[in-house]
């Protein structure tokens, strides 16, 4: 079918002002929030309903054009870069919230709806949707859901996974599958599970089942402020060891402290280590906790501890936490962003490799951590305009992946795989790891439409058998590439 035919197809499904195909307007879908990596889309389609989508995809499928889901498009690890030739299918105008269902703490929206408005919906019944990225405030559930999000309160309530309870699913031949359910235990196996984290490479989900939870009695939010980032290291390691289970723990380095302070003033001392550490739960339970949380803090030497007052005081503790990974921008003209995971007990000695990593490289690095998770988010400054910085930058970047790795941790702890670290795939899964996931990916997906450039490293046509791959001889010689 000609172009143009496809193209009146896709318009007649999803109405003029849902078809975008000319070159300036495709602009804005090129890439998402990693903007190093751009790609043209074909077509952008801004689709209204599950059956909108189905109509698409086969679409899609009939013809052979893969396909990428875009949610907000604010992304850390390309996964919504589109595929050269392919469309971008938009679910931002699928934004409603469909159900709420108070006394089974449920509630069912589409993809399009925004994180925060989740909780919007409920906090007047004193509920709230516990996963809160930073970017809470655009980033969609549907991108939530294909990236498994985390956020500063994960640590005691559980990422994005533990709270999806249902799919509306449309596979990449158009087909409308239903993973999970509304209740906690479905039969069968657990392909709600799989879905959640796949970074759109299953197809496309169009109604999410989130699960609620209860707004905790009393919230109490402390900063201690330390002489060194091992100090408050060792001290969340002891909050730990004691027992305790604070709803957030969030570390920033001096230089993270630094930009937060000047961005937004939320009034941290200037000190090598800032740590936040929350309660939540009964008054009486946080109430008892607290002074310990403190005297811990005390003994691995903070010198000071401030718990927030009032609303308005927690706020901007979380304020400038909040901020400190866009407020780089005021250091340093470039940045590198990282999201490597290791064991927290090994965060002591990934640190210093890290000092050691910007005293050879003489680029500073910036730490910004969910240290209850062992969440790393280093920050590699840079200046582009000066020759040889932006690849220095590069090269420090990846091998504090390495580093991560190399400890036993993860490539990523909550940005996704995408398209920015599939060549570090190999480095942490072996070929049988990697065969694993791509059958699963194949038994979904046989024809690779749905998100295909993302998450492995060389792609296997579905038909392979598994085991070691061998490259066909026309490969081998250069003539053939494979995509
Ligand atoms: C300032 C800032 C702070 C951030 N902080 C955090 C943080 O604290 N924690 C965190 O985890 N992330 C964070 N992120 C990263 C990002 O916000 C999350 O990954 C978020 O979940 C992406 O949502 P989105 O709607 O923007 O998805 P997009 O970027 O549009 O898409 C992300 C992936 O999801 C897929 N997708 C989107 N919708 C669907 C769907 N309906 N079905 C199937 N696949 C779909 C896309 O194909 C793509 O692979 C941050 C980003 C920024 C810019």
């Amino acid at each position: 079918m000609s172009e143009a035919s496809i193209l009146g197809e896709l318009r007649a499904i999803v109405g003029d002002d849902g078809l975008i195909s000319a070159p300036e307007d495709l602009r804005t879908y090129e890439c998402d929030g990693l903007t190093n990596f751009r790609v043209m889309p074909w077509a952008v389609v801004l689709v209204r309903s599950t059956e909108e989508v189905q109509a698409v995809v086969r679409i899609c499928h009939r013809e052979r054009i893969p396909f990428v889901a875009r949610g907000s498009g604010t992304g850390l690890s390309g996964g919504a870069l589109p595929v050269a030739g392919g469309i971008v299918i938009s679910l931002a105008r699928m934004n409603r919230i469909l159900e709420v269902d108070l006394p089974n703490a449920r509630m069912v929206v589409e993809p399009g709806v925004i994180n925060i408005d989740v909780t919007g919906r409920v906090s007047r019944y004193d509920f709230i949707y516990a996963p809160d990225p930073s970017s809470q405030v655009v980033c969609s559930i549907g991108g939530n859901v294909a990236e498994n999000s985390g956020g500063a309160h994960c640590l005691k309530y559980g990422f994005t996974t533990t709270h999806v309870l249902g799919l509306e699913v449309v596979l990449p031949d158009g087909a409308l599958a239903h993973l999970g359910s509304k209740t906690l235990d479905a039969p069968g196996y657990d392909l709600c599970g799989v879905f959640v984290g796949s970074e759109g490479t299953l197809g496309i989900a169009t109604k999410i089942t989130l699960r609620i939870v209860k707004r905790p009695e009393t919230i109490q939010t402390m900063m201690a402020a330390f002489a060194t980032t091992n100090e408050a290291g060792a001290a969340v390691s002891g909050i730990i060891a004691a027992g305790m289970l604070a709803a957030a723990m969030e570390m920033m380095d001096r230089l993270a402290t630094k930009a937060a302070e000047e961005a937004v003033h939320a009034n941290y001392p200037d000190c090598g280590a800032v740590l936040l550490v929350e309660l939540d739960g009964p008054v009486a339970e946080v109430e008892a906790l607290m002074p310990r949380v403190i005297a811990i803090c005390r003994e691995h030497g903070a010198i000071e501890t401030r718990v927030a007052q009032t609303d308005v005081e927690r706020a901007l503790l979380w304020k400038g936490r909040k901020a400190s990974i866009a407020a780089m921008g005021r250091l340093s003209p470039n940045y590198i962003l990282q999201d490597g995971v290791i064991p927290r007990t090994a965060l002591p000695q990934i640190l210093s490799e890290i000092d050691q990593l910007s005293a050879e490289s003489g680029l500073r690095v910036a730490n910004v951590f969910h240290a209850g998770d062992g969440n790393l988010h280093p920050l590699v400054l840079y200046d582009a305009r000066i020759e040889g910085q932006e690849h220095a930058a590069e090269v420090v970047a990846q091998r504090i992946l390495e580093l991560c790795i190399e400890k036993g941790g993860s490539l990523t702890g909550e940005h996704g795989i995408g398209a920015e670290k599939i060549h570090m795939m190999e480095k942490m899964f072996s070929e049988p790891d990697l065969d694993t996931m791509q059958r699963v990916r194949c038994a979904f997906d046989p024809l690779r439409l749905s998100n295909p450039t993302k998450i492995f490293p060389r792609p296997r046509m579905c038909g392979e058998a598994p085991g070691e791959y061998k490259p066909h001889p026309l490969e081998i010689a250069g003539v053939a590439e494979r995509f």
